[in-house]
């Protein structure tokens, strides 16, 4: 009896994909944030009620399965070929994806000031949001890897859908930090490195992110018990994933703001 409710709950616990969870999500945001020119952050929280980019980060999360937008329910992955390359032969028209979605909502505020307030406020939300799935590990689609397995998380009991502990299993397990407290522990590189990371565009920064995130299929294979050392491994590429997608947030939003 004991044993059903248990697998009862982790199955629940296992069946949403939610990309970083809301610690992740927000980091990102606030490393952003911290990024923006004056003028950007005043004019993009204009459009957002007055609230800040953080406050909005996991919005796309929480709508999408409402019917309003539905339509951006698969827009949270995005896959890659064999060459660890997004293109456009890989894109589904009518599922789309978060490299779809985020080319799309950077057109839209390419020219903000022709739309109205509450369509730019959409656009930016699916930017903030986009850019942070594209730089989880588990919400990049390797055509060359089964992505659906379950492992043992710091505990021979705990068995958890592989995609959950990139997702969130790893951040509350290791860093229950506030997310202005861990950006400011993650934002310490130079400008030059800051350049250099912002460098590109989401195509080149989804074959970057894939390059560096393959080796999730090494550290953590079906039905492993994952422990410490698979923490101390699994953190520091998290925290480069949430980084770099904090200050390529920055920077897509100075560009257009
Ligand atoms: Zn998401």
């Amino acid at each position: 009896m004991k044993k059903t409710v248990i697998y009862i709950l982790l199955s629940l616990v296992c069946l949403p994909s939610f990309g970083w969870g809301r610690e992740g999500h927000e980091t990102i945001a606030k490393i952003a944030e911290n990024n923006l020119k004056p003028g950007a952050k005043k004019k993009i929280e204009k459009y957002l009620g007055g609230h800040s980019i953080v406050y909005y980060a996991k919005w796309m999360d929480d709508y999408r399965k409402t019917p309003e937008y539905k339509f951006t329910d698969s827009w949270h992955v995005a896959p890659v070929d064999s060459s660890l390359h997004y293109s456009d032969a890989l894109l589904n028209r009518k599922k789309g994806n978060a490299v779809y979605g985020l080319e799309q909502a950077i057109e839209v505020l390419k020219n903000y000031r022709e739309h109205d307030d509450s369509t730019v406020a959409v656009n930016i939300k699916y930017v903030l949001h986009l850019v942070g799935d594209m730089h989880c590990p588990a919400h990049i689609k390797y055509s060359n890897h089964n992505m659906s397995y379950n492992v043992f998380f710091c505990d021979k009991a705990n068995k958890l859908y592989i995609h959950s502990v990139w997702d969130y299993a790893v951040i509350q397990k290791t860093r229950i930090w506030c997310p202005t407290e861990w950006a400011a522990e993650l934002d310490r590189v130079d400008a030059r490195t800051r350049k250099e990371i912002s460098a590109g565009g989401p195509r080149e920064w989804m074959h970057d992110n894939a390059v560096r995130c393959e080796v999730q299929f090494d550290l953590a294979k079906p039905d492993q018990y994952l422990g410490q050392d698979f923490l101390n491994a699994a953190v520091p590429l998290i925290e480069t994933q949430i980084l770099y997608g904090g200050l390529r947030l920055a920077a897509i939003l100075n560009d257009l703001f």
